[in-house]
């Protein structure tokens, strides 16, 4: 649009409820299922088992589960649940029952640190946690927990003689809390309402192939992430089946592929091409995105997905503008600049950190994702680089400010900072600049041990610089451009 120079999806938006309207995203979710019968094939399926949930069990679990948390775990609206699960078939239904009950979901990787997990639950402050035996002894010993695989939880999923909870959601409540660093500094609690939720699976539905054969979705992404956390849900409002990946499967039925979902991390375009000649008739797109945002854009249809240097067209309902980061000017087709977003999916904000709220938002409501990218004349978005202080491991973030503290917490290193370094496979690697304790001799070993056992694997420091000095600004601030630019040069940086 190039009045206003803000861009929109080229499709029609897709119609949402009232805002006022009273509606959680389960009932929303559940709404678009026809009534009598309800779907016949499975609703989830257990893809290394092939144990599976009809959409009648799926329904009459969740009701069950919601009744049961609410008489016996006492859980009620408002209350944030910390769930610290491995995937497995019983996490959407878990996700679905909390969220009926107007309970906050706060999923986090499993894969974290005590430490790490302690941080997390000093933000989003949870009144109970839903974990695993295998995750559980990671948890603070005195957030009450409940595990997944007992045999107490298997009897709430069939306690059938509960009242169901009748509680009222409003689409502004906070459904989720997911866990990002957002364009700066540590990790943050981004508090998503049910709104954004409903919002995205509105979109997904309005799209739906309304003809042609059942959706079966293969979902790899891991459900404390936006991007599986959305996933495992949507499935349901579109009635399809969502197959999870709980363990490493070796051999799939490659034959009845038809499209491959990329997101939360750019793609690279030989990864593509390689992609494209390995399984010619296989669909690949590709959807951007951020946790604070929901999704941005994506691929829809075979003529999109030849674009393989793009991310897609934008997703209705949101609306973007591309912003000059130095002057603060709005830029128009093809420049290149910050993208900021609006729109239903967005966060709340996070929670409890009115200073980082202050730097993410503009005064009317635009969130900075601090990627710089532009859009293209067939309104195609490019993401270029990211501008934000944030490592992407293989989509998993990595906060430089994190790996900094761990870094300077050691008495034999005076300063240090980290930057993304371009990799093929994980597409960045943190690399530490380090300066040593004078008359300390660290080794680059030593120094990526110390950090490894303080944080989760996929943050480890994978390579160490020894400098004199870290560049700074006058007021302390790690120069992390300027030591992009002397490290990276001219490589590709994302
Ligand atoms: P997260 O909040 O973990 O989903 O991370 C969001 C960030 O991942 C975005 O702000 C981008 O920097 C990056 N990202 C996500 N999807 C893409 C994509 N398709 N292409 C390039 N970068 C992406």
């Amino acid at each position: 649009c190039a009045a206003t120079r803000t861009f929109h999806s080229l499709r029609p938006a897709s119609p949402l409820p009232p805002p006022s309207l009273p509606l959680s995203f389960p009932s929303f979710a559940f709404s678009f299922l026809p009534s009598s019968p309800l779907p016949s094939h499975p609703a989830l399926v257990d893809a290394a088992n092939g144990d599976a949930i009809s959409y009648p069990e799926l329904l009459s679990q969740t009701r069950s589960l919601a009744a049961a948390l609410r008489s016996t775990v006492a859980v009620s609206k408002g209350d944030v649940a910390f769930v610290l699960s491995p995937p497995r078939l019983d996490v959407p239904v878990l996700y679905l029952a909390l969220l009926s009950l107007g309970v906050v979901v706060s999923p986090a990787n499993p894969v974290s640190t005590p430490p790490e997990i302690s941080r997390l639950v000093g933000l989003s402050r949870p009144s109970v946690a839903f974990a695993t035996s295998s995750t559980a002894h990671k948890l603070p010993s005195d957030l009450p927990t409940v595990l997944l695989d007992s045999p107490r939880f298997r009897s709430f999923l069939k306690a059938d003689s509960a009242p169901v909870p009748d509680v009222e959601i409003m689409q502004s409540d906070t459904a989720a809390i997911q866990y990002s660093s957002g364009t700066t500094g540590q990790v943050k609690a981004a508090a998503l309402p049910h709104r954004s939720f409903i919002a995205m699976a509105a979109g997904f539905h309005a799209l739906r192939p309304v003809d042609g054969p059942q959706q079966v979705t293969l979902l790899g992404a891991p459900m404390f992430h936006s991007l599986g956390f959305f996933f495992a849900l949507k499935g349901v409002a579109l009635a399809e089946t969502t197959v999870v990946m709980t363990a490493e499967a070796s051999r799939y039925g490659l034959p009845a592929l038809r499209r491959v979902v990329c997101g939360g991390a750019p793609l690279h375009v030989a990864a593509a091409r390689r992609f494209q000649s390995r399984f010619p008739r296989v669909e690949l797109q590709q959807g951007y995105g951020a946790t604070e945002a929901g999704g941005i854009s994506r691929m829809i249809n075979p003529e999109e997905c030849c674009h393989l240097r793009s991310a897609g067209r934008l997703a209705q309902n949101v609306e973007v503008k591309i912003v000059d980061h130095v002057t603060g000017n709005i830029l128009s087709v093809g420049q290149k600049g910050e993208l900021w977003v609006r729109g239903p999916a967005l966060m709340k904000g996070y929670v409890g950190d009115d200073e980082a709220n202050a730097s993410a938002f503009d005064s009317e409501g635009w969130l900075k994702t601090g990627d710089l990218c532009y859009i293209d004349q067939d309104g195609f978005v490019h993401v270029v680089d990211r501008l934000k202080e944030l490592i992407k491991y293989k989509a998993y973030q990595v906060p430089p400010a994190e790996l900094e503290h761990v870094l300077q917490s050691s008495p034999k290193i005076l300063d240090a900072a980290v930057i993304p370094y371009p990799h093929e496979e994980a597409g960045q690697i943190p690399v530490a600049l380090v300066v040593r304790q004078p008359g300390c001799d660290i080794s680059e070993t030593e120094v990526m041990d110390y950090v490894a056992q303080q944080v989760a694997p996929y943050k480890k420091i994978r390579k160490v610089l020894f400098v004199d000095r870290i560049p700074k600004s006058p007021s302390g601030k790690i120069l992390r451009r300027e030591i992009i630019n002397q490290i990276c040069g001219s490589v590709s940086r994302l």
